[in-house]
């Protein structure tokens, strides 16, 4: 008998059928935790290790850098030896190296740098003022989302009829923001993948190029491919076309973990795929290895409420495991402050923190939490949260360094004439911007001219032409130095750093010590060289590298931290302890949710992906009522909670502490226990009348019994706190 070679042996028999079937494109369907990310990079190391395949010719795609990170590591590590050659990364960061590659073909200047979604933003503002049209009645933001939306969708502004006087609108802002980009040589996210889709399409010699390169095409998380994104890898595998040598393609992906569909994403790829490439095995995992039983089989009840789905069967051997909690809180402090304490709990049992995973439907939320969290002294990190890229003094820095790098950036040179302050004010400001409109030159050429031609004269001037020469001999002094030192320069000689010193207090503090973290992230950078491009300055490339980095490397990356991420985040990820919270009617499922098609049973596949992110144990939180908005809303528990099996929740009641300890929490509340509280006749959300302050609503308590104070939200006077005894409030 023949022995089985050593990268199969950790794997099942579907899982070694998925690894081992060469000669094919494959299709791995299959639910959370069934080790699709685990065949995609055994299969990989297979290809490499055992059937002579050049890391050169794998193309794989992630979904975050992180986990593209973790995938090259993960073959390193079976294989014992470096996968530089290969081409691993998100589908943005892929078609950025595209470009970079084949600017010319597509049109581009060399130093084109990429615009964020803030900077958009901005433009698409700019746009719409500069077409007289309202800025109320066409918002940037919805500008925004249709201008990205029609690029998923791989549409020109030429594509678009207009029928009616908003699609013709729209079309207008579009078209003026794309001149304005190509003219400051600026690619937004979108725009990455449409110029990288339209170079392989309409190049022959370049598509040519990679389908000879690229011998296999692997994709994790397949069922959130947008249109684009799927074509892509059509045209990259040739298929349909008559082709010397065929290519591979290997996707995995789970329709119940479809999440994105909200941002252009196709479940629909998956059986177009099997149109697409009718030759392909599909190979189904059912054996779960992540979860406990229990965890599992209430995940799997919940998303049986979906119609329509491909079908799926995920059993476990583990174990039963412990009943899924649901505790529910008073208000989002209650439940802030609960999970604080149950973290403190599993810590003081000896468990790491980073094994925890505290999940929630939208961002807003997380700052209560982090109040509670910082409040109990417990590290915590957000996982894609405002990252360190996107933070206003980073920001700063960047967009002299893109100032530098290219005199065309408007939206750079927008964000920093005027930062620190050089007496430049909006008015001319106003005149530079409709000198460049007037001439259809970048601001920089605009604001040089008018300084020339004396339009711009006395301290306004003077101001200018100074601001022009700092660049200008930035430039010069930056040099070949190397990039941390290039920074540096750039921070202390544009007068940033003397500008956030001098601020007083703890944010000021924090943006100079994130100004010294961007040196060090750039010296740090030259270390990397296999993320620096062929062809590339490093500057160039670290200055891509921040646009695209999405915030996965915060600060202190090695210190043991829970992580706080949103629902959508928690992809592909998983912790032995997770916490869902605000799982309330209106929240999760969200209020847009209720109302438009499709959209709840999208929620429900997001909350299949929460409680499958967790390992050993699974709490579940909600608040009675919560503030949003500044608004305090009454909600029930979530439909998800009772799409549960009762036999596997277990309630738990809050733990009685003592009042110092409501002191010190501020608007914390005791968390006495809810019997005692309502034995003094009032419930959460009762209305109730004051003799002098009027009518309103109970929202808080601390104290038990007739010991207990009341917040209400009086109607004409706000909240007031009152103690139970003596207010004498009466029921209405
Ligand atoms: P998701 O849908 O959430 O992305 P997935 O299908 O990609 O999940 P993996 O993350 O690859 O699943 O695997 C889940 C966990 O199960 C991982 O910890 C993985 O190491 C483990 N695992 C998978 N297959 C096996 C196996 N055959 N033996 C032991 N552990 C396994
Ligand atoms: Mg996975």
């Amino acid at each position: 008998m023949m022995h089985e070679h050593p990268l199969l042996t950790q794997l099942n028999e579907k899982q070694r059928d998925a690894v081992s079937a060469t000669g094919r494109h494959l299709l791995v369907l299959a639910g959370a935790g069934s080790g699709k990310t685990r065949v995609l990079v055994h299969r990989i190391a297979w290809l490499i290790q055992t059937q002579g395949v050049s890391p050169h010719s794998i193309l794989a795609v992630t979904f975050t850098n992180k986990a593209a990170a973790e995938m090259r590591g993960r073959v390193e590590q079976l294989l014992g030896s470096s996968v530089r050659a290969m081409w691993m990364g998100t589908f943005h960061g892929l078609a950025h190296r595209l470009l970079r590659a084949h600017y010319m073909d597509v049109g581009l200047p060399q130093n084109f740098q990429i615009l964020d979604s803030d900077d958009q933003q901005r433009l698409i503002k700019r746009m719409i003022r500069s077409l007289n049209l309202d800025e109320k009645r066409w918002p940037p933001k919805q500008a925004q989302w249709f201008i990205n939306h029609k690029k998923d969708e791989g549409l020109r502004p030429h594509h678009l009829d207009g029928y009616d006087i908003n699609e013709r609108t729209f079309k207008e802002i579009y078209e003026a923001y794309q001149v304005a980009c190509d003219r400051a040589g600026l690619v937004d996210f979108a725009e990455l993948l449409l110029r990288a889709h339209e170079l392989l399409r309409d190049n022959k010699a370049v598509r040519e190029h990679y389908q000879r390169r690229f011998r296999h095409i692997l994709v994790d998380e397949f069922q959130d491919t947008n249109t684009i994104q799927y074509s892509w890898i059509k045209l990259l595998s040739g298929v349909g076309q008559d082709q010397e040598y065929p290519s591979y393609v290997t996707i995995v992906g789970d329709d119940d973990q479809s999440i994105y569909g909200w941002r252009g994403a196709r479940v629909e790829n998956i059986q177009q795929f099997l149109q697409d490439y009718p030759q392909a095995l599909t190979v189904r995992l059912e054996q779960n290895y992540r979860s406990t039983n229990t965890i599992l089989t209430a995940a799997n009840e919940v998303i049986a409420n979906n119609q329509g789905r491909l079908g799926k069967e995920l059993w476990t051997d583990g174990s039963i495991g412990e009943p899924i909690d649901l505790y529910v809180a008073y208000n989002e402090m209650d439940e802030a402050r609960f999970i604080a304490g149950q973290i403190e709990q599993w810590h003081e049992q000896g468990n790491a923190l980073q094994d925890v995973a505290v999940l929630y439907r939208s961002n807003a939320q997380s700052r209560v939490l982090e109040e509670a969290l910082l409040h109990a002294r417990i590290p915590y990190r957000i996982y894609g949260g405002l990252r360190f890229f996107d933070r206003q003094e980073v920001k700063d820095a960047l967009a002299y360094l893109r100032l530098v790098a290219s005199r065309q950036d408007d939206a750079a040179f927008e964000r920093i004439i005027n930062t620190p302050t050089r007496g430049i004010g909006d008015r001319t400001l106003g005149i530079i911007r409709d000198g460049g409109r007037e001439r259809g030159v970048p601001l920089w050429d605009a604001a040089k001219q008018l300084v020339q031609e004396k339009i711009l004269t006395g301290r306004a001037g003077n101001a200018v032409a100074a601001f022009t020469d700092l660049i200008d001999q930035l430039e010069d002094s930056m040099g070949d130095l190397p990039l941390g030192r290039q920074v540096d320069l750039a921070i202390k000689n544009s007068g940033l750093m003397a500008m956030y010193q001098a601020e007083k207090g703890d944010k000021a503090e924090t943006r100079v010590e994130n100004l010294q973290e961007l040196v060090s992230a750039c010296d740090n950078f030259n270390q990397l060289d296999d993320v620096i491009l062929e062809d590339v300055s490093p500057l160039q490339a670290f200055l891509a590298h921040a646009a695209l980095e999405s915030g996965e490397e915060q600060a202190e990356e090695h210190q043991d931290a829970v992580q706080l991420m949103t629902l959508h985040s928690a992809k592909g990820l998983e912790f032995p302890l997770v916490f869902m919270c605000g799982v309330e009617e209106g929240l999760f499922p969200s209020q847009q949710s209720l109302t438009e098609s499709g959209r709840l049973e999208e929620e429900r596949r997001l909350c299949y992906v929460g409680m499958t992110r967790a390992m050993q144990k699974l709490v579940i939180t909600y608040a009675e009522s919560r503030r949003i908005y500044g608004q305090e809303k009454f909600s029930a528990v979530s439909r998800f909670v009772g799409e549960i099996p009762p036999n596997m929740l277990h309630h738990v009641r809050s733990q009685s502490r003592t009042s110092h300890h409501s002191h010190a929490l501020g608007r914390f509340h005791t968390g006495a226990s809810h019997e005692a509280f309502t034995q003094t006749g009032y419930s959460l959300g009762q209305r109730v009348r004051h003799s002098k302050f009027g009518e309103g609503t109970v929202i808080n308590y601390e104290g038990s019994g007739p010991q207990s104070r009341v917040q209400v939200n009086f109607d004409a006077v706000g909240s007031k706190w009152l103690a139970v005894d003596y207010a004498r409030l009466e029921r209405c």
